[in-house]
């Protein structure tokens, strides 16, 4: 069995509305989603992380960079795939977009492995420890308006994300410390007393900032304070892990087996969020998740992008152990963003209707059962929506 191609394909549309995190805000949806082929007639898919731009610079990399050095080789060896791409590009990015590009190939890959031996990826891997989990909705993202008529916005979308299911909520943070108290304690009063939320600063702050937000989070009882200052920071997390009682999260930002061993020998995180999408795809996951759980770290995957990123994800959190283990062990959950997107809910010929199954099964979501990532893309839809790179 031989690669015959590796082809990008970046999806694009308007937002119905602009959406904003603390870095920026934006008014239209990107998915970089990867298609390998075979000589035997079987495709994987796979997905790169990375918006706008940055989408379009990856597909180069996917397509001229990675592309030539695979073409022809056993799709099935993908942990010697990975290597020699790896190994190649080390002197040209060690993290950033050379992993982003890596990790949608490798995603495809396990795909294809899981279509061959006729197993989802999660039984490949060594099987399901949950057929379903739990999952949280995310929202309430920044918008153009003052901070008082967010903090009514905030509250609303707090409780209706509660009301549609969802097993926990998230928020973002990014007004400037004092304000975002205001908008965290309007969080809290519209999920009530006993519903979990975290909130989300996408590193925005610097340490003394988040330790004032990070003292009115611990007031308000939220389970986790996520990105709060730069990933780079070591230190400053350490610090905050040290001086808070609310978890520290975080790792979306940082990338394969090297880069994870400096940030969990730093002693920065209560909770690792590696984004399979970005890191180097599913066979440097594991190696993560495994330095991860030995350091007594556990994980929540983070979760972006369009339906092959949700499947992807559904594989792993089945696939991976529980931390410490018991009768009712601390569960992974399954992110999940609210807000407009096509990519996620019309992309596969079958959706994964994640939104209805939260709604009938009590927050939680059933992981595809097919073999490799479980699912269909739908060729019409992605030649829609497909924009040149
Ligand atoms: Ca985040």
């Amino acid at each position: 069995m031989k690669i015959t191609q590796i082809k990008s394909h970046i999806l694009q549309y308007d937002l119905p509305e602009e959406l904003g995190y603390s870095q920026q805000y934006y008014a239209r949806r990107t998915a970089h989603l990867v298609e390998v082929t075979t000589d035997e007639g079987i495709t994987g898919w796979g997905e790169c992380f990375g918006p706008g731009n940055v989408a379009i610079a990856n597909k180069t990399i996917v397509e001229k960079v990675i592309q030539p050095l695979v073409v022809g080789e056993n799709p099935l060896d993908r942990d010697v795939l990975w290597h020699k791409v790896y190994n190649l590009l080390r002197d040209h990015g060690q993290k950033g977009m050379p992993l982003q590009s890596l990790s949608g190939v490798d995603i495809a890959l396990w795909d294809i492995a899981g279509k061959v031996a006729g197993l989802s990826i999660s039984q490949l891997i060594g099987g399901r420890h949950r057929t379903k989990v739990p999952v949280y909705g995310y929202g309430m993202m920044l918008r153009r308006e003052d901070a008082s008529s967010l903090v009514c916005r905030f509250k609303h979308e707090a409780a209706a994300i509660k009301e549609m299911g969802f097993a926990a909520t998230k928020m973002k943070l990014g007004l400037g410390p004092k304000d975002d108290a205001k908008l965290a304690q309007a969080v809290r009063e519209g999920v009530g007393p006993n519903f979990r939320f975290m909130a989300d600063a996408n590193h925005c702050y610097t340490t003394a900032d988040a330790f004032y937000v990070g003292r009115a989070l611990e007031e308000l009882d939220c389970y986790w304070f996520e990105e709060p200052i730069a990933p780079e920071d070591y230190d400053g997390y350490r610090e905050l892990r040290a001086g808070l009682k609310v978890n520290i999260s975080g790792g979306e930002a940082e990338f394969n087996r090297w880069g994870w061993r400096g940030l969990l020998e730093a002693r920065a995180l209560d909770i690792a969020q590696p984004e399979v999408c970005a890191l180097g795809g599913i066979s440097e996951y594991l190696r993560v998740l495994a330095l991860c759980h030995a350091h007594f770290v556990p994980v929540v995957n983070h979760v972006w992008g369009s339906a092959v990123a949700v499947a992807a994800n559904l594989q792993l959190l089945a696939a991976m152990p529980p931390l410490p283990g018991g009768l009712f062990p601390s569960e992974p959950m399954l992110e999940f963003d609210t807000t407009h997107n096509s990519f996620r809910d019309e992309l596969l010929k079958e959706p994964l209707g994640i939104q209805q199954q939260v709604k009938q099964n009590g927050g939680y979501a059933s992981v595809p059962s097919g073999p490799g990532l479980g699912i269909e893309p739908d060729p019409d839809f992605i030649r829609h929506y497909e924009i040149d790179g």
